[in-house]
Parts: structure tokens; C-alpha cells; sequence
């Protein structure tokens, strides 16, 4: 029986008709999806993200393809077990398995249990397949997670404020946190993430102020620690204790510790650092100049005579970090600039091997995965594959 499927009036469809309608439905469904996973495996294997400005195929999935970032992760995670075991497409298009549980086993399926974990998850629910699964992965039972909340609390009245009141012409207006919850620190990355975990909002109709409210995003972390974390984390708190006599929260601990180290080790902390240095000691020559009566300056080192080396100094590293806004600069076939900031790496732009030089502008931030496609596109593949194995 091949009924055609109507989608108009189904208000006037029989209770069965209905019901085999969608289970029609369903069927193209599984039929649909696994050639989505076909693809995704495709596409990882052809690697067609990087091109087209993408530094994963999850970001090509999830701002590409419009998936959400679940959404994403479920279907990348399954079409790699697809990769793995082509077989498994016959139990997804039989609806014996999901996709949810072809993307959990994705990470434990090898030549030696596929029997045993096709068994072991054909007709299961969700939970005994969890449980399949953390069997054979002592450990990892639960998994690192952000979640978002949203928190929605009425608009301050702030409204004489700075005779603010034309605000009402857009319906939605950005929040500059003004420290309360950390977003304006001194040590936050130029542009990392700005889009990923944006400010509050204030979202209302406009007309009547009275109907705006905060949106405030805040995200809930999960991650399983060892006891050795945990000693870690009650040595800080004590050592804390006398700048926070009354205790620390999760958030405020670790914003704090996130911020000492960005201070150490971002460029723009490093940046900051040099320049107080150079005040110092500009102050410090000023003064033994008027002590000693005489300008004892001494001469500046480089200049003419200089070795050619492959290292970049730290300092023009910064200077191109800072000055490419700490994102990868590649921009995709179809005019798409990359902007991950994900193991960023300097790249020259006139290659060194070919006289490029160190100078900034022969320098260029680059994402891992798109400085290695630029090499590969500059000294073909199989002679950078031949240059990687040797590393
Ligand atoms: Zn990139």
C-alpha cells in the first residue's frame, strides 16, 4: 500500500491514516539522515571545511548547515561510527538504532567488540546504551558539559539616567556588563568567544520600558574531578582565605585563577608588562643620567650584520596576535574569514624557506588545521606530509 502523504488538513484525516502517515514519515526520516552522516563523512575525508573558511566540521555544521551545537556533535559523532562500520547504516535506516546511540558508541567501536556493541545496542533504550558504553569506558561516565540557562530579570530603573529615555526605538539593545559578572576584565581576549557567550541583552517590546527585561545567559558546567583536583582546589581556597575571608564561589574562584593566567600568558598581559618594564627603565636611565652628569647611553644591539633565524621574537608575536585580534585570518573561497582562535599559529605570509622574513607584516595569525592547509597548498601535500612524519 503506497498511500501519497498529505500534509494539508490533517484535522480531517482518519485516526489510522494519520498514524501511518507519520510512520511513513519517520521512515524517510532515517532515510534522510543517513545521508546527511554519508555526507558528513564525505566531507570530513575531503576536509571540504577548510577551504570554504571553517576550521572543523563542527563549526562548518553548526554555522553552516545552521545545526545546533548538539545537534551538531549527535550527528558528526554517528557518521564517524558510519565511517568505522559501514554496516551500522543498515540498523539506523531499520530503526533498530538511533542516533543518539550510533553517536555515543562512536568513541569505543573497534574490529574486535562491533559484534558485541551492535547486539548490545540494537532495540535498547537510551539508558542501557549509556551503560554499554561507560562499561567499556571506565571513567569517562560523565562527560564534560555546558549547558545554557537563561535568567530573566526586569530592567533596572535606570531610566533617569543620562536623560536615556530615546532608548525605546530598538526593541533590543546590547548590555555592557559593567564588571558584575566579569565580562569587562582587564584580561579577557581581544574578540575570544565575544559571539560564543555574548553579554545580556535587554529584549522588550520598546514602547513601554515597564515590559523590557534582562536576559541574562549564564552556562552550568559539569565535569567529574579526581581527588587530586579537589586537594588542588581546597589548597586555593585556604590560600585565598585572606582575600576572601568570607569564603569563594565556583564562579569567582575561577574567574580568578583565569585572569591570573591570561595575565601571565596572554600577549596583550605580556604586552602590558614590556611596556611598564620600558616606563621603568626609562625612568631608572633618566635618573642615574642626572646622577652621573653625563648620557652613559648605551649602544642598541641588532640592526646591520644580523643572522637570519626562523625564530620570531616574542614581541613581534604579540604584535601580530594583537593586531589580528587573536582569530585565524584565512578567508575561505566564498569570502569567509575563519576567526577561530583555536591553537593559533604565526604564519608567513612569503613563506621563510622562500626569504620570507619575521616582520609583521609578512606575518599573519593561522589557525592549526588552516596554516597546515596553507602549507599545503604553497609546498604540496606530499612533501609537507613527508616533513610532518619526520617530527
Ligand atoms: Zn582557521
Amino acid at each position: 500500500m503506497n498511500e501519497s502523504i498529505r500534509l494539508d488538513s490533517l484535522g480531517t484525516l482518519s485516526d489510522n491514516r494519520l498514524v501511518r502517515q507519520i510512520e511513513s514519515l519517520r521512515g524517510k526520516e532515517r532515510k534522510v539522515l543517513a545521508g546527511i552522516l554519508r555526507h558528513l563523512v564525505e566531507i570530513e575525508r575531503r576536509r571540504l571545511y577548510l577551504p570554504r573558511g571553517y576550521s572543523s566540521l563542527f563549526e562548518f555544521c553548526t554555522q553552516h548547515l545552521k545545526y545546533s551545537r548538539s545537534a551538531a556533535g549527535r550527528r558528526i559523532a554517528a557518521a564517524r561510527s558510519l565511517a568505522k562500520f559501514p554496516v551500522l547504516e543498515r540498523h539506523l535506516l531499520n530503526g533498530e538504532v538511533n542516533l543518539y546511540a550510533l553517536s555515543l558508541v562512536s568513541g569505543i567501536l573497534t574490529e574486535d567488540n562491533i559484534e558485541q556493541v551492535i547486539s548490545g545496542i540494537r532495540n535498547r533504550s537510551t539508558r542501557e546504551v549509556e551503560v554499554l558504553v561507560a562499561r567499556h569506558r571506565p571513567g569517562r561516565i560523565v562527560r564534560d558539559r555546558i549547558r545554557t540557562v537563561c535568567v530573566m530579570e526586569p530592567e533596572p530603573r535606570k531610566k533617569e539616567r543620562d536623560g536615556d529615555d530615546a532608548s525605546a526605538a530598538g526593541s533590543t539593545s546590547t548590555w555592557n556588563a559593567g564588571g558584575s559578572n566579569g565580562a569587562g576584565r582587564a584580561g579577557s581576549t581581544p574578540g575570544a568567544g565575544s559571539e560564543k557567550f555574548p553579554n545580556p541583552v535587554f529584549e522588550g517590546s520598546g514602547g513601554n520600558t515597564l515590559e523590557r527585561v534582562k536576559i541574562s545567559r549564564k552556562y552550568k558546567l559539569e565535569f567529574a574531578v579526581d581527588p587530586e583536583f579537589m586537594r588542588k582546589f581546597e589548597r586555593t581556597k585556604t590560600l585565598l582565605s585572606n582575600r576572601c575571608p568570607g569564603g569563594i564561589g565556583f564562579e569567582e574562584l575561577f574567574m580568578l585563577l583565569m585572569d591570573e593566567y591570561i595575565d601571565r600568558h596572554s600577549p596583550e598581559g605580556r604586552a602590558a608588562r614590556r611596556e611598564k618594564r620600558q616606563v621603568r627603565k626609562s625612568h631608572q636611565d633618566r635618573d642615574s643620567t642626572k646622577e652621573n652628569g653625563s648620557g652613559n647611553a648605551r649602544p642598541v644591539s641588532g640592526g646591520e650584520g644580523k643572522i637570519r633565524s626562523r625564530n620570531i621574537p616574542q614581541r613581534v608575536r604579540d604584535e601580530v596576535f594583537l593586531r589580528d585580534g587573536g582569530k585565524c585570518t584565512f578567508i575561505g573561497s566564498d569570502g569567509r574569514k575563519c576567526e577561530s582562535s583555536w591553537n593559533l599559529q604565526i604564519d608567513h605570509i612569503v613563506p621563510f624557506a622562500r626569504g620570507g622574513d619575521n616582520s609583521p607584516g609578512n606575518l599573519r595569525l593561522l589557525c592549526g588545521k588552516h596554516n597546515r592547509l596553507e602549507a599545503d597548498r604553497v609546498f604540496g601535500s606530499p612533501h609537507m606530509e613527508r616533513f610532518r612524519k619526520k617530527e
